[in-house]
């Protein structure tokens, strides 16, 4: 396949009847599926098969559901083109010689592509609403504790959670009906979403709705961008909705705070990929510091050895203060600023990423470009809240994606409104 969408193209089939009987789905390769491989794009767990279901798998399988394949992703979820994958890139379907976005780029490129009815990605910070924007798919972004996580693979445990895709906004709150409710096997789930309808929420229904627009998340960002998100936006009032300005002035800190948790939680959680307890193994050579190096040197690429690094920096003696807690303290500022906003609208809307796809190979090596491109996801996932990005257009024949955040459980009222695009 041209776009190089799936690291693993092995068939799961579901039940034979239920809600997406019929139905095939791509699942991001960080999500456990048992018997068949789930590498997180990483030589690290290049040969690796896990011996259980996630929860999702799970129940797309109870739901009648066929899995097609491990879709491609940035190893183990860091990045935002699907570049980093050890498998190698993913081109965009909808916009061919650019990224699909990542990290979970194969999953919005198997929708794009018509490979997958629908998928699964994984959003720690903006890792679904990203490549949904740039493919110009629909995609969700849950509120943190709706979707259990049992069954994947962990990055920044307390920022992540699954999230649908489809071409509509409908498919996309249908495979969210299936996921979404709390899991005894996953404690931060939540029971609020358990008596939800998402698919039936997506009546396109606005009138009345009152539209929060950040000024500060339109800064910066490229100017079709803004002209493409002010045409939807328009398109919403047309409908009965309205808007006017709100301020997030702490936002101007997420990003930092975001990388700073993500890179922490990470170098944590990568610990147990030693070769020995988990992943690839240079072999044993008689000294255990130097086995655990040479697995660690060999299994990762070079961005995640980089986040561990900063993470296990940020978190060490005497600069847990300086760096760890300082993010701790700008994600409490950054969750009361979308509190009190939202007290003011009902939704908040903004471009969902500041640029349109970049080229393949034009960001890799800068790091900084990358992570920067995430100053209106990241934010969102620092204050635990939903979030749901949906195609408003395009600027020169790139896809841009229209980003709506609510309350928590608020997935609902994303839909509606968000349907009211499509
Ligand atoms: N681009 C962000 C990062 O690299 C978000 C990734 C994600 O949501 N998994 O961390």
């Amino acid at each position: 396949m041209s776009e190089n969408i799936f690291i693993t193209e092995e068939r799961i089939e579901g039940a034979d009847d239920g809600p997406l009987a019929g139905k095939t789905v791509a699942v991001k390769d960080n999500i456990s599926t048992a018997g068949v491989r789930t590498t997180c794009g990483s030589k690290m767990l290049e040969e690796y098969v896990p011996p259980y279901d996630a929860t999702v798998v799970a129940r797309l399988k109870e739901a009648g559901a066929t899995i097609v394949g491990k879709a491609n992703m940035d190893e183990f979820g860091m990045g935002t083109t699907t570049e980093t994958s050890y498998f190698g890139e993913t081109d965009n379907p909808a916009a061919p010689g650019h990224v699909p976005g990542g990290s979970s780029g194969g999953s919005a490129a198997a929708v794009a592509a018509g490979e997958a009815d629908l998928a699964l990605g994984s959003d720690t910070g903006g890792s679904v609403r990203c490549p949904a924007a740039f493919c110009g798919v629909v995609g969700i972004k849950p509120t943190y504790g709706l979707v259990s996580r049992y069954g994947l693979v962990a990055y920044g445990n307390s920022l992540e959670q699954i999230g649908p895709f489809g071409e509509t906004v409908e498919d996309a709150a249908a495979l969210l009906d299936v996921i979404a409710g709390s899991d005894e096997r996953d404690a931060t789930t939540r029971s609020e979403g358990d008596d939800a309808n998402y698919a039936d929420a997506a009546t396109g229904d606005v009138d009345g709705l009152q539209i929060g627009v950040p000024t500060e998340l339109l800064e910066g960002a490229d100017e079709g961008v803004v002209e493409t998100f002010w045409d939807a936006i328009a398109e919403l009032e047309d409908k009965g909705a309205s808007y006017h300005e709100v301020s997030l002035p702490s936002v101007e800190h997420a990003v930092e705070a975001y990388y700073v948790i993500a890179m922490s939680e990470a170098s944590s959680n990568l610990a147990r990929f030693d070769g020995v307890r988990y992943g690839h193994s240079g072999g044993y050579d008689g000294n255990w510091n130097e086995t655990f190096a040479k697995a660690r040197e060999e299994g990762f690429g070079d961005e995640v050895k980089r986040r561990i690094l900063l993470g296990t920096y940020a978190l060490s003696a005497g600069y847990h203060d300086k760096y760890y807690k300082k993010a701790q303290d700008a994600r409490a500022w950054v969750k009361q600023d979308f509190d009190e906003a939202l007290t003011e609208a009902d939704v908040l809307a903004s471009p969902t990423m500041p640029v349109p796809p970049f080229e393949l190979g034009e960001s890799l090596d800068d790091p900084l470009k990358m992570y920067l491109a995430d100053a209106n996801t990241t934010p969102v996932n620092l204050a635990d809240l939903p979030a749901i990005s949906v195609p408003a257009g395009e600027t020169d024949g790139l896809p841009v994606g229209l980003q709506l955040v609510g309350p928590a459980f608020g997935e609902e009222r994303l839909i509606r409104a968000a349907s009211a695009l499509a």
